[in-house]
């Protein structure tokens, strides 16, 4: 099969596994649909119909649909991506992590809130031009990303069809979009059509003031109060964020600690954290109603006996997998009852030659394993010599303010699987760089092997914990010590030099004794 044009010049332009743009990206006025945006002139046009023959069909244009696309095309196969929404992208792009991420920064931007410890500075937010502002760096940022992965499919030679995607023989997907029906027929395919928000029974959810995490970001104005319905990763992030712009936010959640995957000393940091910053929470309890009141607002009955009157209501309540009327069970594909695909460990469901990856499978659910999970999937499913395995080694981060981000083991984990552990910490209180961002919440949290002293879990919690959490990381993959702390210089002053103290820290809890050679 010869090998498109735009691949080959793709390929050598940018080399070997360099999936990101060497051309510039699309101008954000030309985005007006799925189409096929010309790597030479940059102009979006219709996709040329090729032949209805592929290696490969990937339903959805996600993480996880873009980079399984990707990956098969980089090795020469002949790929088709369908997306139904007139833009790739999914819910990163659009709902979820990038509009969450670009509404974190603007409310820190608008609310001056980095700056308040350090200069007493109190911004009163304008509620209808805060939101309009967010709105539109929300957009921009939306526009710029599209473009890039309307690149990078255009220049791995990939093509885009726009419609509904559905099975009607375990090889072939029918598309229904622009009037018409059109069968693809494919050796492999690869689900990647990501997932919802869940609603549940006995919420009034056609109320313009309930809102889930997708329709949230569509809201007009600023409340002054907000009550959040679950206390995940997406309730806790959106609760800090309103918190800054000075919104009274209520969270509920029905366990009795905030983020369980959290190491738990982090978990409880953060709580006080968002509890200082005037987010108020109600573990331990559940809604049981909710109804507007006339006068009140939103009102929801907890558990606990407690009232909780607010302008809107997140329900941020999980997720379900977006596989209806798909036809999965039609060809013999397992789905659970929340719409997850069933997926082996290689990501093959029940059906040879039908893999899933992505929100679609269920747990992580994250951007970052889900395109993980969709090139692995596809180099399983051609037998590539190439990524077999996603890394069991999971970076988390959470979006909340402040930030938290954890690699590796947590105390609890070594205390459950028996390993005898030394813990280190350094806060950014005590680090220039934090002292001159005036982060008083931060912190670095090390744990090592007592045996091995090898380092086997990381923490990190404050300003630019996401990306300070990659430095453990780095450092468990590679098998380093707490020596290896001790003897790396660390750019001065930096937030990554806590990680040399929180090393020493861990080394005055050692105490004296052999250092292995
Ligand atoms: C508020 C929020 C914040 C988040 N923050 C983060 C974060 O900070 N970091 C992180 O790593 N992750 C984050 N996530 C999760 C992240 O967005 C998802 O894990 C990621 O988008 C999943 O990628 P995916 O490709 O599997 O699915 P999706 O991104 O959902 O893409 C699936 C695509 O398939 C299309 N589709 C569905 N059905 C069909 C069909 N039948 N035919 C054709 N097309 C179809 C959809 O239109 C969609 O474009 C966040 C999510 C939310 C909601």
């Amino acid at each position: 099969m010869p090998v498109p044009l735009t691949f080959a010049v793709a390929r050598g332009l940018a080399g070997p596994l360099a999936l990101t743009p060497s051309v510039p990206p699309t101008p954000p006025s030309a985005l007006t649909g799925w189409g096929h945006a010309s790597a030479l002139t940059g102009r979006v046009v219709d996709t040329p119909r090729m032949s209805d023959d592929f290696d490969l069909v990937v339903l959805g244009a996600g993480p996880a649909g873009e980079k399984g696309a990707a990956q098969a095309a980089y090795f020469g196969k002949r790929v088709a991506i369908v997306e139904r929404e007139p833009v790739p992208g999914g819910a990163a792009v659009h709902t979820g992590t990038l509009p969450s991420k670009t509404l974190r920064e603007t409310a820190l931007f608008l609310s001056g809130y980095r700056q308040r410890d350090l200069y007493g500075v109190t911004v009163e937010i304008e509620p209808h031009l805060a939101v309009g502002r967010l709105i539109a760096r929300k957009n921009a940022v939306r526009e710029l990303e599209t473009a890039r992965i309307l690149n990078n499919l255009d220049r791995h030679g990939i093509e885009q069809v726009r419609g509904e995607a559905c099975f009607v023989e375990p090889h072939t997907v029918e598309v229904a979009g622009r009037g018409s029906r059109r069968r693809l027929a494919t050796q492999v395919c690869l689900i990647a059509t990501g997932s919802s928000p869940f609603r549940p029974a006995g919420i009034p959810h056609d109320d313009p003031d309930v809102h889930d995490s997708d329709a949230f970001l569509g809201i007009d104005r600023l409340p002054d109060s907000l009550t959040v319905l679950g206390g995940g990763v997406i309730g806790c992030e959106y609760a800090s964020v309103f918190a800054a712009l000075g919104v009274d936010v209520h969270l509920v959640d029905p366990r009795p600690r905030l983020l369980p995957f959290l190491d738990l000393e982090m978990g409880e940091r953060l709580l006080d954290a968002m509890t200082a910053h005037g987010v108020s929470f109600h573990l331990n309890a559940r809604a049981e109603r909710v109804e507007r009141l006339p006068g009140r607002g939103l009102v929801v009955g907890l558990t606990t006996g407690a009232e909780l009157a607010a302008d809107k209501l997140l329900v941020a309540a999980g997720r379900k997998g977006n596989t209806d009327g798909m036809g999965l069970e039609d060809i013999g594909a397992k789905v659970d009852e929340r719409g997850y695909v069933v997926v082996d460990e290689h990501f093959a469901t029940t059906v040879p030659g039908v893999f899933a990856a992505g929100d679609v499978i269920g747990f992580p659910a994250l951007a970052s394993t889900s395109m993980e999970q969709a090139r692995v999937a596809v180099c399983r499913a051609f037998g590539f010599a190439y990524k077999q395995e996603v890394s069991s080694l999971l970076p988390f981060g959470v979006y909340t303010i402040p930030e938290v981000s954890c690699v590796g083991m947590s105390e609890e984990d070594a205390t459950r699987r028996g390993t005898d552990v030394i813990v280190g910490r350094a806060f950014f209180r005590d680090n220039a760089r934090g002292q001159i961002v005036g982060d008083r919440d931060g912190m670095v949290k090390l744990i090592f092997d007592r045996a091995t002293r090898a380092l086997v879990g990381c923490h990190c919690i404050g300003e630019r914990a996401s990306e300070l959490v990659h430095v453990g990381q780095a450092v468990i993959a590679l098998g380093g010590t707490v020596e290896t702390f001790i003897e790396l210089v660390f750019n001065f002053l930096t937030l990554s030099e806590a990680y040399k103290y929180a090393a020493y820290d861990a080394l005055a809890n050692f105490g004296p004794g052999p250092v292995p050679g």
